[in-house]
């Protein structure tokens, strides 16, 4: 039997000293403000047992995190037509490139990419106004998390929108080959208010669980999606959940995984454990770099890893 609470202290104390490595983002301002000195953990099993470090019980900005639970809803509201709007292959591009676009005629590669999670709000907002959808979006991460203190941060939310550049151009390049359905700015208000929701690693590793239970979530008995919805997303997360370093982080931690620009990470063992990280520093590829680092150790110790135990 492992002693999941003896390991992911070690982990804190093995990667305290290396905190405040990587780089916070700075391109939407508010997030800029994070403190970069943050690291946090939380391991949830399918019992119900939480496993935390650190602080993991401080919310924060889980920014694309959010793209995996829109595009579970998004595919309870429209099943697998969802895929005619936007594919299932790694992009190996970073998460807010415009270069593919162009030759795959404005439908994004997957849905964790911003193009492809834009789409998925736009699939979201279909017969809501998008006070509504983000009001439906806001609900289903707390009945997921079982935590109706889960809230939106409205400050984070109006920062992007005012910055929010790239996300226009991507949103206005989709919309002028008629792959968005709605206003551009409706679309993106909805967007950015998903990103904007704040959680803490143990809120995260709660939302997570239904992945990592085959579609129930254990601890409120509810039956979120279909056993082989769960393993589907869970694959794209293993395949497109990090970017451009996806391949890496199958290679290095071998769960899949959803990162965001807050320096979250959502990561599922499937039949086993839910769990978050957060440290805001980030590597090159826009994922927590000491997050992405306690993974890699959880896998190693655990033996978690989808590909395969280590041999004992
Ligand atoms: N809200 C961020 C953006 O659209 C999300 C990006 C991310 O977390 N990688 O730029």
């Amino acid at each position: 039997m492992v002693d999941l609470q003896a390991i992911v202290d070690d982990i804190h104390r093995t990667l305290t000293p290396r905190i405040g490595e990587g780089k916070v983002a700075d391109y939407i301002p508010q997030l800029a403000r994070v403190d970069a000195a943050k690291f946090g953990m939380s391991v949830i099993d399918l019992d119900g047992r939480v496993y935390k470090a650190g602080d993991c019980d401080e919310p924060f900005s889980i920014q694309s995190i959010s793209k995996v639970f829109t595009l579970t809803l998004a595919l309870g509201k429209h099943g697998e037509s969802t895929w005619n709007r936007v594919g299932r292959e790694p992009s190996g591009s970073a998460f807010n490139s415009i270069v593919q676009l162009e030759h795959e005629n404005g439908k994004p590669r997957n849905p964790f990419i911003n193009a492809g999670a834009i789409v998925v709000s736009d699939l979201v907002l279909a017969g809501h106004t998008p006070r509504e959808a983000i009001g439906e979006i806001v609900r289903f991460v707390q009945y997921l998390a079982d935590d109706t203190s889960i809230a939106i941060d409205p400050d984070v939310a109006k920062s992007e929108t005012a910055t929010g550049y790239r996300n226009f151009a991507l949103a206005n390049f989709m919309k002028s080959y008629g792959k968005l359905t709605h206003a551009v700015d409706h679309v993106l208000g909805v967007y950015f208010h998903q990103c904007a929701l704040a959680m803490s690693c143990t809120q995260l590793a709660r939302s997570g669980l239904f992945l990592a239970g085959n579609g129930k979530n254990p601890i409120t008995g509810h039956t979120v999606v279909s056993s082989q919805r769960a393993r589907r997303i869970n694959a794209l997360m293993l395949t497109c959940g990090h970017y451009d370093g996806s391949g890496d982080f199958a290679y290095h931690v071998g769960l899949p995984g959803k990162s965001g620009v807050g320096g979250g990470i959502l990561a599922v063992a499937p039949g086993r454990a839910s769990v978050a990280v957060w440290s805001p520093g980030l590597n090159h590829n826009g994922n927590s770099l000491i997050g992405s680092l306690a993974l890699e150790m959880l896998a190693a110790r655990t033996g978690w890893s989808v590909f395969g135990a280590p041999a004992t």
